[in-house]
């Protein structure tokens, strides 16, 4: 039952209109959100695709062109005549030279037998004077191609440590092999050039080797700098990337971006590119969160312009709905007083002027629709407790007020005192003159008896030609002496028929009721009074007789 209560209160045109607009917001905001979201996503994406493909261009662009130098470079020295001519001692000092200037960490010359005859000095290592080198592939691919080679990452025989290196054969006079000049990098300096050359980038990238280890720091490793000494499997193991890493970047398509989760096991969006004739793959990488962190502020801010919206609106519609409650609630106020029997409400049309017309309308047609009632009502009452013949009360009125009256005495301890009044051998007028005449001499007995009263009695037809007077706050001696001029008034005059006379006389029973009475109810009362009637009546007509102390019908008051 409470549930069904306030499922009803709910169900007010306030709750229904406020349900309405929430719901509608709900939808419009749905209906902005989420498409924006999905067009956002899409730009977001394309545009950090743009932008990596970009920088893996630009990149790639600056390393392929950095690996073209360095070949040449080894290359020119590896052609220069006192290199060719085994001038070591000129060599030397040249390569010591040229180091300075590049990149390179060590030029060395290797002999044709793959032994190294001497490299560039250092004070900070030992030389690699001796070192056979012939079961490198660059050696073996200067001696038997004649091709320069780039190699991938090496474990340098003497630093021990992991390089890179660049080879160009030496050629004699009649271009046979004859030893190999090779230039080696560490990996610090691509790691550098890496960071050197990135402009305008969020995120971070590295460059790879096919079997998926790290020519380049993470920034993960920041703090991990390449050892000295490194020992080629614990090397591996630390600057190694992820299996899953690995398999991306060499199925990355060009077009897409692929997410996974790096090494610290955030989530990220990545890009890759082949470098160093697919060698090497450079890897770019930008957390997923740091992508998409200006799609999140530009929906935040939209999710922030729409609850402002809403916020709005849902006050907009509180005042349209506002506009629509108050005149109903004000009809049903009014429709409410008329249901209680307050015919004469109206509401105030002033108070509608702001609202729509049609309440205006509604408001003025209840105004009129309350008046209209309101006469009715009146009329019909005045209809339910009035004689139409006689237009005096009938006796319905008296039963209603009469009861009223009388009490009102009994409680103020007043006296109140009722007259009986019968028309005499009043069938005989009716057989004499007929009804219509009979009627007349009705109406004409009334306004004799209406005339001789005072405006605080209650004058009524009680039925046929019976009339009852109720007097509040009146003895039986005023009662006596206004019956008595009834009777007079109305034998007095006679009710004038064209060229002839009515003689009219009535008879009067007169009752009063005081404390000391026997009479205690209203009803006793006018049986008194009727009684006494009755006597009169047997006692010759055209008299009065009363009810006296002692319940005895006189003629006079003892
Ligand atoms: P009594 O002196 O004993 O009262 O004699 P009465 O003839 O007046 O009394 P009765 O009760 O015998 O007759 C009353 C008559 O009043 C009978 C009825 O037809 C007539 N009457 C009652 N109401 C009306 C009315 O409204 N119009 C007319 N024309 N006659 C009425
Ligand atoms: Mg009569
Ligand atoms: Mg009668």
């Amino acid at each position: 039952m409470k549930i069904l209560r306030k499922l009803q209160q709910q169900n007010t045109i306030k709750s229904q209109l406020r349900r309405g607009h929430i719901v509608i917001s709900f939808i419009i905001s749905l209906f902005i959100f989420i498409p924006t979201l999905f067009i956002e996503y899409q730009q977001t994406i394309k545009h950090q695709n743009e932008e990596m493909a970009n920088y893996l261009d630009a990149q790639t662009y600056f390393f392929e062109s950095w690996l073209m130098e360095r070949s040449r470079d080894v290359h020119t020295m590896a052609n220069l005549d006192f290199v060719r001519g085994h001038n070591f001692e000129k060599s030397q000092s040249y390569f010591q030279d040229f180091k300075e200037q590049t990149e390179f960490a060590d030029l060395i010359f290797v002999n044709r037998e793959g032994i190294v005859q001497f490299d560039t000095v250092t004070e900070y290592r030992r030389n690699g004077v001796g070192v056979n080198v012939n079961d490198r592939k660059y050696f073996q691919v200067a001696k038997e191609t004649k091709q320069q080679y780039i190699t991938d990452i090496l474990i340098s025989k003497v630093t021990n440590q992991p390089i890179i290196a660049f080879a160009s054969p030496i050629l004699d006079e009649q271009q046979q092999f004859n030893g190999v000049v090779f230039g080696t990098v560490n990996l610090h300096t691509i790691d550098g050039l890496l960071q050197e050359s990135r402009v305008g980038f969020l995120g971070h990238a590295y460059i790879v080797n096919q079997d998926g280890t790290l020519l380049t720091e993470l920034a993960s490793n920041n703090n991990k700098r390449f050892p000295n000494e490194t020992k080629h499997d614990v090397f591996k193991q630390n600057f190694m990337i992820d299996e899953h890493i690995l398999t991306a970047a060499q199925h990355h398509s060009t077009q897409s971006l692929t997410i996974y989760k790096d090494k610290k096991g955030e989530w990220v969006l990545a890009k890759s590119k082949p470098i160093n004739q697919g060698k090497w793959y450079i890897i770019s990488e930008v957390a997923v969160l740091e992508a998409y962190l200006p799609l999140l502020k530009r929906l935040a801010l939209l999710a922030i312009c729409i609850l402002l919206g809403t916020f709005f609106t849902i006050k907009i519609m509180l005042l349209i709905n506002k506009s629509i409650e108050e005149p109903i609630q004000q009809l049903l106020k009014g429709v409410g007083k008329v249901e209680q029997g307050h015919y004469d409400y109206k509401i105030n049309e002033h108070q509608m002027a702001p609202y729509a017309k049609e309440f205006q309308e509604l408001c003025s047609s209840f105004n009129e629709m309350s008046a209209k009632v309101k006469a009715d009502t009146i009329l019909l009452r005045e209809l339910s407790i009035t004689c139409q013949l006689t237009k005096l009360y009938n006796r319905r009125y008296l039963i209603e007020q009469g009861e009223h009256v009388f009490q009102e005495c009994v409680e103020a301890q007043n006296p109140c005192s009722c007259i009986a009044i019968d028309v005499d051998f009043f069938k005989k007028v009716n057989d004499s003159y007929g009804h219509l005449i009979g009627d007349e001499v009705l109406k004409h007995v009334a306004k004799r008896i209406a005339e001789s009263v005072r405006s605080i009695d209650i004058v009524t037809r009680y039925g046929g030609e019976e009339f009852v007077i109720l007097l509040p706050i009146t003895t039986l001696e005023s009662a006596v002496k206004i019956a008595e001029s009834i009777r007079i008034n109305v034998e007095e005059h006679p009710y004038k028929m064209a060229d002839q006379l009515i003689k009219i006389t009535v008879s009067i029973g007169i009752a009063e009721y005081t404390i000391a009475r026997e009479i205690a109810t209203f009803y006793e009362l006018i049986d008194k009074a009727d009684q006494a009637l009755y006597v009169a009546k047997e006692s010759g007509r055209n008299q009065l007789r009363v009810c006296d102390s002692a319940g005895n019908f006189t003629e006079h008051i003892i």
